[in-house]
């Protein structure tokens, strides 16, 4: 197979869900490791940026480096058991053609995961999560090439540091170990997850016996539509922030003046808060910036309405974190990549 050449000065608007301009200096797509090696050789000590389908991450400015698009494909059964199929996936597979995929081979464990935008490469690196369920649940190993050295190293699911939407990849030094695939385990045997109270609240009144995880995922999919953008619509990364975690004293202060302040508590561990809320308590749910603005339907997610610039999503996004640091004493953490 012969390498695709290093491609010069590319407009990375089509590679990122938020579609703002940027340019790349040097851009590469790998399909498989020989690409791979191909395009270091040719890359001397450029700075690298690592790209999936472009879901999480914000560029605010032209990248100077390489960007190595991974397109790395293939779905395979690894092994199996009598209640377990272990799948190796190509980096580069879509993350929701793989869902749909598992689900048509009676493959369970992912289904609450359906519809989440990006590549397959990158749902370890922030442990994607939705609807009660994370990547790391079904997780097994990430294979990555050190662009240092070449060299491969393979992570067990227990090395990788996986916590709240985040493992060690998202840790420095970031884009020096391009993960190349990942193997899930997943289960003959399906165990919905329905506690999460929108989809409660979605199947109530359905008798469980004929619940099955594709409904499961169609009912997911149903929720995420009536709440999200489609980034093919209206740009946005998904959640620009994360919910916050406090310590149960600092919830405890807060809670005494905003008796209606969304939750979640784990016993003896820190307590989570709803960041959307936080951000519609201080008047910023549905409100425009020029050309972009605050999503009306969920204050957590910032949308380009057309022609917005990296550094104004960012300048929004700094001014929204600025108001609930001033009203709630919080400090919010943005979920994408900024560049
Ligand atoms: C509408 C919408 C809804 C979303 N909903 C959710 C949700 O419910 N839950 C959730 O967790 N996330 C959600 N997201 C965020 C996003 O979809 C996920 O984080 C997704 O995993 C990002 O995948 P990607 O391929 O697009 O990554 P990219 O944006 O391309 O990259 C993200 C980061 O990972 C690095 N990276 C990517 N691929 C590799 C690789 N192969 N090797 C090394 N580094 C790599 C990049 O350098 C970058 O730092 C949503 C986004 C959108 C737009």
């Amino acid at each position: 197979m012969t390498a695709m050449p290093i491609q010069r000065h590319i407009d990375l608007t089509p590679y990122n869900t938020f579609a703002v301009a940027a340019v790349a200096n040097y851009f590469a797509p790998v399909a498989g490791r020989d690409d791979l090696r191909a395009v270091l050789d040719g890359a001397g000590d450029r700075s690298r940026l690592i790209l999936g389908g472009g879901s999480n991450i914000l560029f605010t400015r032209d990248f100077d480096g390489l960007v190595i698009k991974n397109e790395i494909r293939g779905i395979r059964v690894v092994r199996e058991d009598h209640d377990h199929a272990w799948v190796r996936v190509g980096a580069g597979e879509d993350w929701d053609g793989f869902v749909r995929w598992t689900l048509r081979h009676r493959l369970y464990g992912l289904e609450n995961l359906a519809s989440i935008p990006g590549a397959v490469g990158a749902s370890p690196i922030q442990n994607i999560g939705a609807y009660g369920v994370e990547v790391g649940d079904c997780l097994e190993a990430v294979e990555t090439i050190d662009l240092t050295s070449g060299a491969p190293r393979c992570y067990q699911a227990s090395e990788c540091a996986l916590g709240y939407r985040t493992s060690i990849f998202k840790q420095p030094p970031r884009d020096r170990y391009f993960i190349t695939a990942v193997t899930f385990r997943l289960s003959k045997t399906a165990r919905l997850v329905t506690r999460y109270a929108d989809v409660a609240r979605a199947i109530e009144g359905l008798d469980p016996a004929d619940l099955d995880a594709e409904m499961l995922s169609d009912v997911i999919r149903h929720i995420r539509r009536s709440k999200l953008p489609d980034p093919d619509e209206l740009g946005n990364a998904g959640s620009f922030f994360k919910n916050p975690l406090v310590a149960p004293d600092q919830f405890a202060a807060l809670v005494a003046g905003h008796g209606d302040m969304p939750h979640f508590s784990e016993p003896d561990g820190p307590v989570k808060l709803a960041a959307g809320w936080l951000i519609e308590q201080c008047g910023w749910k549905g409100r425009r910036v020029g050309a972009c603005g605050v999503y009306p339907r969920q204050a957590l997610i910032l949308v380009n309405y057309g022609g917005a610039r990296g550094e104004e999503i960012l300048a929004l996004a700094r001014d929204i974190a600025a108001s609930v640091k001033s009203r709630f004493g919080i400090d919010l953490e943005t979920e994408p990549r900024i560049i």
